[in-house]
């Protein structure tokens, strides 16, 4: 394969897991990410899995999965706090800040560039065209949509390009470990879930944002799904200022009174555990849970990874692996096809069908969540 210009849209883990990839193989890429201020505390923890694995071999900062917080088993409360079950299963939690801060270092910093949103991507037709918020274009042989659920580049490729909402939102928390009370100690080193009719919480420990695992400088994440009706999501993702979000609404935008609220609903509902935890984030978020499958993961020059691709539910913990796999495989199709259109054929012949697995197991997870 001849040395293509590749332009990545969206610098989150898909897109750098793509860049640094084919920059090592000599392609010219560069990454553009619409966010000036940083990715740190997008997620929290994550399950390391099999892609994940490879690539960070294949990055060399295999180091990351094993800087990790074991829970060495499941615990399911009663709503009095008692503990119903027990299972022996441990699992390791990765740093979500951890891995995007090493992983961001091992791509070249003149090509990651930050603060560049991009509104569209066009094909002509021996190239496709990014166009950016200024009405700058750039031409490139290949563009790589990388920019999550909210893709631009999406709907050059698929005629439904939207999310579809799954009917529940997830509030989320993460919490210093000194700032979780004595009376929820419970919590620390195991998975705890309180599930039952339409409530589902659950909470894990993960390591600091620059991978701590030691005693007290680890962090609690706790999540909450919570059943919403579509037309409430636009007040559930206005924040304090009235500013008003598409898909989740941010840490630091929820008003006191909401915050009481949340507490408030916290404690007639859960156990006493969780509902200490709740009360120990200032600063709670929300992250709507979306559907989206792509019919088409390529065109002519054009290709779709990642979130931009297939929206999984977290339930799968899955995301980022997700992510990993379509850019190995992206990357091992053009090293092994002789031209761009065969290799994004192989491309999506592989990832499709892996999408469609992902995304059905998800939302029979979901099913079952709530
Ligand atoms: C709160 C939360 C918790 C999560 N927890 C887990 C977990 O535990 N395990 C797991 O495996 N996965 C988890 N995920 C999912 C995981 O983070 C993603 O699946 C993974 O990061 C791959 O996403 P991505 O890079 O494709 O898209 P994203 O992470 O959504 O990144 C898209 C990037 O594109 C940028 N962008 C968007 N539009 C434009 C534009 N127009 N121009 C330029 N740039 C643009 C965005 O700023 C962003 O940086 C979580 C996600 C969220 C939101």
């Amino acid at each position: 394969m001849k040395r293509l210009r590749i332009r990545i849209v969206g610098g989150s883990l898909a897109g750098l897991f793509a860049g640094i990839l084919l920059q090592r193989d000599g392609h010219d890429v560069k990454i553009y990410e619409r966010s000036s201020s940083g990715l740190a505390g997008r997620g929290a923890g994550l399950v390391g899995q099999h892609d994940l694995f490879r690539i960070l071999r294949a990055i060399g900062c295999e180091h990351v999965a094993r800087v990790g917080v074991v829970a060495h088993e499941r615990i399911y409360f009663n709503r009095d706090g008692s503990v119903g079950e027990t299972f022996r299963t441990p699992q390791t939690q990765i740093s979500w800040d951890f891995l995007y801060s090493t992983v961001a270092s091992h791509m070249a910093a003149e090509s990651y560039l930050i603060g560049q949103p991009v509104t569209g991507v066009i094909e002509t037709l021996d190239a496709a065209q990014i166009i950016f918020a200024n009405d700058r274009r750039e031409d490139a042989d290949l563009v790589i949509g990388a920019d999550g659920l909210g893709s631009v580049v999406r709907p050059l490729l698929n005629g439904d390009a939207s999310n579809r909402f799954a009917g529940y939102v997830a509030w989320r928390g993460l919490i210093p470990e000194p700032a979780l009370p004595q009376e929820a100690t419970i919590l620390l080193d195991r998975f705890a879930f309180y599930v039952a009719s339409g409530i589902h919480v659950l909470g894990y420990l993960v390591p600091g944002p620059h991978g701590e695992t030691g005693y007290g400088e680890r962090r609690y994440n706790w999540v909450w799904y919570r059943p919403v009706a579509a037309g409430d999501l636009q007040n559930l993702f206005t924040g304090s200022d009235g500013r008003t979000f598409d898909y989740s609404l941010p840490r630091g935008a929820l008003s006191d009174e909401r915050i009481r609220m949340l507490q408030a609903d916290a404690a007639s509902t859960l156990p006493p555990p969780f509902v200490r935890a709740i009360e120990s984030e200032p600063q709670p978020s929300i992250q709507g849970i979306f559907d989206f499958e792509a019919a088409r993961m390529i065109s002519a020059h054009t290709v779709l990874i990642g979130d931009a691709a297939f929206v999984v539910r977290p339930h799968t913990a899955m995301g980022v692996s997700k992510a990993a796999g379509d850019a190995l495989a992206l990357r091992n199709a053009l090293l092994v096809s002789d031209g761009l259109s065969e290799a994004l054929d192989r491309y999506e012949q592989e990832r499709l069908p892996v999408g469609k697995y992902i995304a059905d197991y998800g939302k029979r997870l979901g099913a079952s969540a709530l």
